[in-house]
């Protein structure tokens, strides 16, 4: 069974559509009114003047009729005022005519009925295309009817005339209604598109992000209440960063002297058989991956704890080649774009989050092929390229979170890292407003990717 997807229209588009239809349903009401007025007044006023004027011209016919018949189809003729009109006397010997000539079997039946019975009577009609109002007298003196038919033509137009005037004012009211709803639905809607703003600021690790203080009574509880929410999540947060700060550095003296005794006993390795000796290799190499964890931990928490960002104009191209060839040995050739933009940053955070990038080749894919700088977008992006084994697609978010280890989870060995490093790049990076991924690498193998914008963080 096919089903038909129905979009609904946003809020502001709905609040526009409602002031559109409310000024249609006013404007159109007041336009049906003043039709109705309009109309209704013009056409008596049209219908008393043709009554009025068919009774004199009936009394003119009546005194011809009196004196003789002999000047009566004179007399018709000088009756009709212009072309579209026409004066029809029914007489026992026929029908005589003047004007627009009329077929009289066109006549409405009732309505010459009424007339041969002596009753005055009215009727709006189309005769052979023209409207017309038909005036029906009774002829005092032989029992003849006198029919008057008065063009409409004129009144017509002003009819057509008013109502496009009408018709016209209700849509321009209508289409005005729709962009008064835009406009005032912007207005209404502007506190929550700060607090969207806000919260998707809150949302992407920004803490420091509030909404202003406001006026309006109704809007200065929510934006009091979200930036107590905000205050008392950052306070969580930087308890939660100072607590693992403290681990962190509580547990580096024991450690060192741990890592001490392990080197020394591992110097002795020699000495000792089966067992003993490997227990010592597995214990140097768990306690250097814990010196490491302890130290990415501590770098983690004070992030969140202080915020000494030195903001500085950096060529990416130079930080990058710089880190590189401090880092690998032989060094790989980077690939900058000349193009590619300088970014606002922090020195210190980009150096470590392409160090970690640079680390995870080596240590994961035998080392990076490809080191690029180039033009983006956004702004500035660094791309690691290794061939290694590559990471699985429903690995790749989950790698960049806090002791994730990818395919090594759950591994131990002298490679087994502390799970934090990615977790750093996406933290630095985020900082400074840009994103950081991976892919696959044509070829084989992963592509990192850092993209920086050019603005500060
Ligand atoms: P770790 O300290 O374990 O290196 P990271 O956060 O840097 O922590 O990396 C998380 C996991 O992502 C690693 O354990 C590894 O499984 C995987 N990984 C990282 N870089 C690469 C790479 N270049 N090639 C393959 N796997 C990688």
């Amino acid at each position: 069974m096919t089903r038909v997807r129905i979009t609904r229209l946003s809020l502001r588009w709905r609040v526009a559509v409602a002031f559109g239809l409310g000024s249609l349903m006013i404007t159109g009401i007041f336009a049906v009114v003043t039709w109705n007025l309009a109309s209704g007044y013009m056409l008596r006023q049209r219908e008393m003047s043709a009554t009025a004027q068919a009774e004199v011209n009936v009394r003119l016919v009546d005194s011809a009729l009196h004196q003789g018949s002999g000047g009566l189809g004179d007399l018709l003729t000088g009756l009709t005022t212009d072309s579209d009109s026409s004066v029809l006397l029914e007489r026992t010997q026929g029908w005589l005519t003047s004007g627009r000539q009329i077929d009289p079997a066109r006549l409405p039946t009732p309505l010459l009925a009424l007339g041969e019975q002596g009753v005055p009577a009215r009727q709006r009609l189309v005769v052979e295309g023209v409207p017309v109002l038909a005036v029906t007298l009774p002829v005092s003196s032989d029992r003849s009817t006198y029919v008057e038919l008065f063009p409409l033509t004129q009144i017509d137009r002003a009819f057509r005339y008013i109502s496009a005037v009408l018709i016209g004012g209700v849509a321009a009211s209508t289409l005005l209604g729709i962009a008064i709803g835009l406009w005032t639905s912007k207005r209404a809607l502007r506190p929550l598109t700060e607090l969207t703003r806000a919260a998707s600021r809150v949302a992407g690790g920004d803490l420091q992000a509030r909404l202003p203080a406001q006026d309006d009574p109704d809007l200065a509880r929510m934006a009091t209440t979200f930036n107590r929410t905000v205050e008392e999540l950052e306070d969580r947060v930087r308890q939660d960063a100072r607590f693992a700060g403290d681990v962190s550095h509580e547990l580096r003296s024991p450690l060192t002297t741990m890592a001490n005794a392990a080197a020394v006993l591992h110097r002795r390795r020699d000495e000792m058989t089966g067992t003993a000796g490997r227990a010592v290799e597995l214990l140097l190499a768990e306690v250097t991956r814990f010196q490491r964890m302890v130290v990415d931990l501590l770098e983690i928490s004070r992030d969140h704890q202080i915020d000494d960002a030195a903001v500085e104009t950096v060529d990416l191209g130079e930080l990058v080649d710089h880190v590189t060839r401090v880092r690998l040995h032989p060094c790989p050739v980077v690939e900058i774009d000349g193009a590619a933009p300088a970014v606002q940053g922090d020195r210190r955070r980009l150096d470590r989050v392409v160090a970690n990038l640079l680390d995870n080749a080596e240590k994961y894919a035998g080392g990076p092929v490809r080191v690029a700088v180039l033009r983006s977008t956004a702004g500035a992006r660094i791309e690691v390229d290794d061939a290694g084994p590559g990471i699985p697609p429903e690995l790749r978010r989950q790698v960049f979170e806090r002791f994730a280890r990818g395919v090594r989870a759950g591994r131990r060995g002298d490679d087994a890292g502390s799970g934090l490093g990615l977790a750093l790049v996406t933290q630095h990076v985020a900082r400074h407003g840009g994103s950081a991924w991976v892919e696959d690498r044509p070829g084989g193998g992963a592509r990192f990717v850092v993209e920086l914008p050019v603005g500060a963080p």
